[in-house]
């Protein structure tokens, strides 16, 4: 079986028109995706990935990936799995490319949505959820097909078997949980910033009757706002549940400092990306001004290398580690075993297209196969979930276990046509 050609679509919802999104520095996103579709000559098989964007841009990560098609088309699809690790280097490290990267920004977001687009083929393949897929490979074979590139002063390849071996070990003693596990989440959708006080009290009451017990808000706009904002839904949802909140980079590392003693009497389980993403520095200030406080990054935290200096420095508290901003598995696993190695808990970010449809499977292989840390817990955000053929399942709080093969975004056809920003019916 092999690959005849690979297409993108920039599909865009136009979500600004109800503040879907919005926090401290994104004010206006159209949730939208950099969609790919990877043609075999099986009819039935197709594989499916995507990017996240906010809109304006998604068609420059259409355009890239148009450098890729060549490392995949006319290839068998299990040429394809051998050779994961190889077409991964090329791709991220291209010659020529590269220098508009490398590893970063535009061209890593379109590798993010090219990848996924392969990895979904690959277990679709094999006829497998992706976490199944993963799980089920031998320790050495799963290794292979990663990217340990510029890690060995923190993470070997020697070290990354054993923590996965040790974990399946531990697995094999328990296997029942595997399909049936329900994996906590906590909610994001109760408090965008743009919703009024009356649209956060109505969300916060439906969300606690839903049975949520952790609830995140955006914070940043303007402090006295910010701590008024926490007061109510603090009074909605009570002392004994979990609340956290997220301003999105826009303080400086002096301001957060200033904020978070403003902001500690809410008893917040985290602040998230309180600072810019790549200060890892300006981040360790701030634990060490409040020792007694925990920081969560990683959705904007750009590659690997990246997220090596932030584990090992203990710059965050809690991994968010995205699956559409690194270059998907191949790149992913690897950031979760250096976080295992460091006792970080990961609780990936999902608020945007298709995010909490990938991160259902980051959880499971995480929680089975690499991490050594208790804490589970991950992001639900319902955004845009009515345009996805199989969208992810919440129940009492938590993401029930997908079962569908592959790795889970397709967009309804409908909403392809619809959406689609040159050709869709929306928006001509
Ligand atoms: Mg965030």
């Amino acid at each position: 079986m092999r690959v005849l050609k690979v297409n993108t679509q920039d599909i865009r919802f136009p979500t600004s028109k109800e503040n879907l999104g919005t926090d401290a520095v994104h004010v206006d996103c159209d949730y939208s995706a950099t969609y790919v579709t990877i043609e075999t000559d099986d009819q039935n098989l197709t594989g499916i990935g995507l990017t996240f964007t906010i809109g304006k841009g998604n068609d420059l990560c259409c355009k890239s990936i148009e450098y890729f098609k060549e490392f995949i088309e006319g290839k068998k699809i299990t040429d394809i799995e051998k050779d994961i690790s190889l077409i991964w280097e090329k791709v991220t490290n291209h010659s020529q490319l590269r220098w508009v990267g490398p590893q970063k920004g535009v061209t890593h977001l379109a590798a993010a949505a090219f990848f996924n687009a392969i990895w979904d083929l690959i277990s679709k393949y094999y006829k497998k959820p992706l976490w199944q897929y993963i799980i089920d490979l031998d320790t050495k074979d799963l290794i292979d097909k990663l990217s340990f590139t510029y890690l060995d002063d923190v993470l070997t390849k020697k070290e990354a078997e054993e923590i996965i071996n040790e974990n399946k070990k531990k697995l094999l003693e328990n296997t029942s949980s595997l399909s049936t596990t329900i994996f906590p989440a906590y909610t994001t959708a109760v408090g965008w910033l743009g919703y009024s006080d009356e649209k956060m009290t109505k969300l916060a009451e439906e969300n606690l009757k839903k049975g949520w017990t952790h609830f995140k808000m955006k914070v940043g706009q303007d402090i006295k706002r910010d701590i008024h904002r926490c007061q109510l839904i603090r009074s909605i949802i009570g002392k004994d549940k979990k609340l956290m909140v997220d301003s999105n980079q826009i303080w400086s590392v002096n301001e957060t400092i200033e904020y978070i003693s403003q902001l500690k009497q809410f008893d917040i389980m985290f602040y998230e990306e309180p600072t810019n993403p790549d200060d890892i520095i300006g981040f360790k200030k701030i634990k060490n001004a409040h020792p007694d406080v925990k920081l969560a990054t990683g959705e904007m935290i750009q590659n690997k290398v990246m997220f090596k200096q932030f584990i090992e420095n203990k710059s965050l508290d809690y991994c968010q580690i995205d699956s559409c901003r690194v270059a998907s598995i191949n790149e992913i696993i690897p950031v979760l075993l250096m976080a295992s190695k460091h006792n970080i808990p990961v609780i990936p970010h999902a608020g945007g297209v298709g995010l909490c449809e990938y991160v259902q499977h980051l959880n499971l292989i995480n929680k089975f196969i690499i991490t050594n840390n208790d804490l589970s817990l991950s992001e639900y955000a319902e955004s845009c979930s009515e345009h996805f053929e199989n969208p992810a399942i919440i129940e009492k709080g938590g993401y029930v276990t997908p079962t569908e093969p592959g790795y889970s975004v397709r967009i309804k056809e409908s909403s392809l046509k619809e959406f689609d920003f040159n050709n869709g019916s929306y928006w001509n």
